[in-house]
This record gives structure tokens, sequence and C-alpha cells, in this order.
């Protein structure tokens, strides 16, 4: 059960304070890693033990085992986060959204303001009781972080700002709260813009401005990952500060609502943000589209990377522990997730082979840049380089 796989909620009694589930005991499918040779498993080694590494958009949750379970477990708040495996994984700072967005203590419907911080209550209290996590709240943690050994550090953020609803303050609530990275929309519209599934964009409206305002005024990144092409560019623009994708891929690649356009690519880069290259499962594809793998997602990367200059691109894998595509069915109704993938059947690939979990992911993306000959600062730059610069920028 839960303490085989996690540490989460120690201090508290399974059973009595929180119902415990089932959660997945190893991977659902092989393991596969890309094949170096002997000198590149020596570099590709180095690197993922001493470079600092981070992912724009990873995630600590458990998927529990059973689908049914989905629900109740996310309902009930004290979900478990694998501080373990993300030990393990070579990650030393991620951004992640804690999953406010399927929080549904109050709401059927999700991405509301008493369930996201509700639900981020209970994650910061979980974080706060663990052996080397810390959040990253200014620059001041980042440069310790990077002095520390083997800390992991977290940037706590928000996938939607769809739960300030028209409060401004809110967002100054939720910078409280240690918040420091608001996705604008989701898949769907709210009163800041328009998400990447509505059929018709207005842009970023007179109130989203506002909060980018508000966001840039507080030191809070904005990021434009499920955003409609318009209201993406809008914020581009309205920003002072860069601005990030944090997990995306390239529409040129696969024709899908989910990925980003050159325009909005070259507009992100131009303005000093980063991009960062999604994995999770029927995002990235390539070709036929009936099959994902590490090396779909490298190809987006390549192709970003080529597009906008290595100075502009970096990892956002989005991957959980267990059953991510059980995951996005439980809230597909909720979020729009089918549409985001146009025209994709939602189960076009079952997994992405070889990004299967963050750690699985981060390890092939180190390979892979090693064995196709990136150079040692241009890797760097990709790794950390380029999503620090911006947070420096940005907190
Ligand atoms: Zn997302």
């Amino acid at each position: 059960m839960g303490a085989s796989v996690g540490d989460s909620f120690h201090y508290l009694q399974q059973g009595a304070d929180y119902v415990p589930y089932e959660l997945p005991r190893q991977s659902r499918f092989p393991p596969y890693e890309i094949p170096l040779t002997e000198a590149e498993e020596e570099r590709a080694s180095r690197y993922l033990a001493e470079e600092f590494i981070v992912s724009m958009r990873e995630h600590g949750f458990i998927v529990p085992e059973r689908p049914s379970d989905i629900l109740p477990y996310c309902r009930q708040l004290h979900t478990m986060y694998n501080y373990e495996g993300l030990r393990r994984s070579g990650l030393n700072l991620i951004f992640d959204n804690f999953m406010e967005a399927i929080s549904l203590t109050h709401s059927k419907a999700g991405q509301k303001w008493d369930d996201a911080i509700a639900n981020l209550g209970i994650r910061l209290c979980d974080l706060e009781h663990q052996e080397g996590f810390s959040l990253i709240r200014n620059v001041r943690d980042l440069d310790r972080l990077a002095a520390s050994k083997g800390e992991i550090g977290i940037v706590a953020s928000m996938e939607t700002a769809t739960p300030i609803e028209n409060e401004l303050d809110r967002i100054d609530m939720l910078y409280g709260f240690g918040i420091r990275c608001i996705g604008i929309t989701y898949n769907d519209a709210n009163l800041l813009g328009s998400g990447l599934s509505e059929a018709s964009d207005g842009g970023l409206t007179a109130f989203g401005r506002k909060a980018v305002r508000r966001m840039n005024r507080l030191g809070i990144v904005a990021d434009i990952s499920h955003c409609g092409p318009r209201t993406s560019l809008d914020v581009v623009y309205e920003s002072e500060h860069p601005v990030m994708i944090t997990h995306t891929g390239a529409k040129k690649l696969w024709d899908s609502p989910r990925m980003a356009s050159d325009e909005l690519l070259k507009a992100c880069a131009a303005k000093g943000g980063v991009i960062g290259v999604c994995a999770a499962p029927n995002t990235t594809l390539t070709g036929s589209g009936t099959d994902h793998s590490i090396e779909d997602v490298m190809a987006h990367f390549r192709y970003i990377a080529d597009l906008v200059g290595i100075d502009h691109v970096g990892i956002g894998s989005d991957t959980f522990y267990g059953d991510h595509l059980a995951l996005q069915d439980a809230f597909d109704a909720r979020l729009m997730l089918s549409e985001s993938h146009g025209s994709v059947p939602p189960h076009a690939a079952t997994h992405v082979r070889g990004a299967e979990n963050p750690n699985e992911a981060t390890s092939n993306i180190v390979r892979w840049l090693t064995k196709h000959g990136y150079s040692e600062p241009d890797i760097r730059k990709v790794l950390s380089g380029n999503a620090v610069r911006v947070l420096r920028r940005v907190l």
C-alpha cells in the first residue's frame, strides 16, 4: 500500500485520517533505455548524477492502480506523492501543479478556488513534512538549491488561472501560498482568455491583461501551454517578462491544438522565454501517430531547438507515476482533454516508450542529448540553464 511506494502523510494514521488506495507496485510496461556506446554511457551517467536538471512540468503524483479509484482518491485530497521516486530521478527542480485542476472536493466540475486551495494546502503540508524537498519562492532559494547536495526544489504551479475567477487579489494570495507559475487557461476558456480546445479564440480578455500584469509585478511566471493560439500570443506580448510554454511540442510535426505553431514558438523565444518539451501520451507524436516513444518526443525537441535556438528549449515531460491514460480518461469530459488532442484518438498510444514516468523520461532525455552530439554547454542549457534564466528574471 501507500507506505511501500512513498512516504506521503507519514505523520498521519492511515485508515483513520485518510483512506489508503492500492498503488502501482511497478511500471506497467517494460523499461526502455536508449542504447549508448560505453563512452556515451559514461558521459550520460555523469550528466544525470552531477548536472542540475530542471523539468518545467513534472508530477510526483501517483495514480492509483484501479482506474475506478481515481475520482474518490482525488476527492479525498490525500493523494500519494512519490518523494522516493523523485529522489532517484536525477531531477533537481520541478514545476509541479499538484493536480489542482482535478481536485473535486466541493465541485463536480473542477477548477474551483475552494478545491484548488484545499488541494494546495494538503500538498504543501505534506511537503513541509518531507526531508530534502523545498518550495522555490525567490532567487535566494534558487541559489541555495544549486549549492545544496541533492535537494529537490519545487516551483509550485497552477495549471490554469481559472480558480481565480474575476478576483485579481487571488493572484496575490496564490503568491502568498508559494505559487510561482500559473497557466493562463486550461483547455477550456475562462475569464482571462481562451483555451486550446475552444473552437474560437478571442484572445486575452481585458481581465486577462490585468492578471498577466499582476503576475509580472508579483514575480509569477505566465505559462501558456494550454492557451488557444491568439490568447497565447497576446500573453507573450502583454507580459513584461519572458513567458514559458512549460509543456508542449511543435505543431509542424504533429498538427493538434495541443502543439505550438512556429509563430508562437518564435514569439516566445524572441521575448526571452523558454519552451519545455512534453512527453505526455499522445501529445508529441510524429509520423502516423499510432506509436509514441522518446524518439518522437526528442524529434519535437530537435525541431524546436533548430527553429528558435538552443537557448530557448528545455524539459517539460509532464509524466506521472502510474497510468497516465487512465487519469486522462477519468477527467476527460471535465477538462476537454480529447478535444485538445484534435483528431488523434485519445488512446492512439497506450504509453510513451522510454518516458513512462519522470525517472525514465529524464534519464532518456539525457541519454538522447548525449547520443546526438550536443555539446556540454548546450546540454547544460537544455537541462537547466534556460529555465533558470527565466526564473531568475521573473521571480
Ligand atoms: Zn498540462
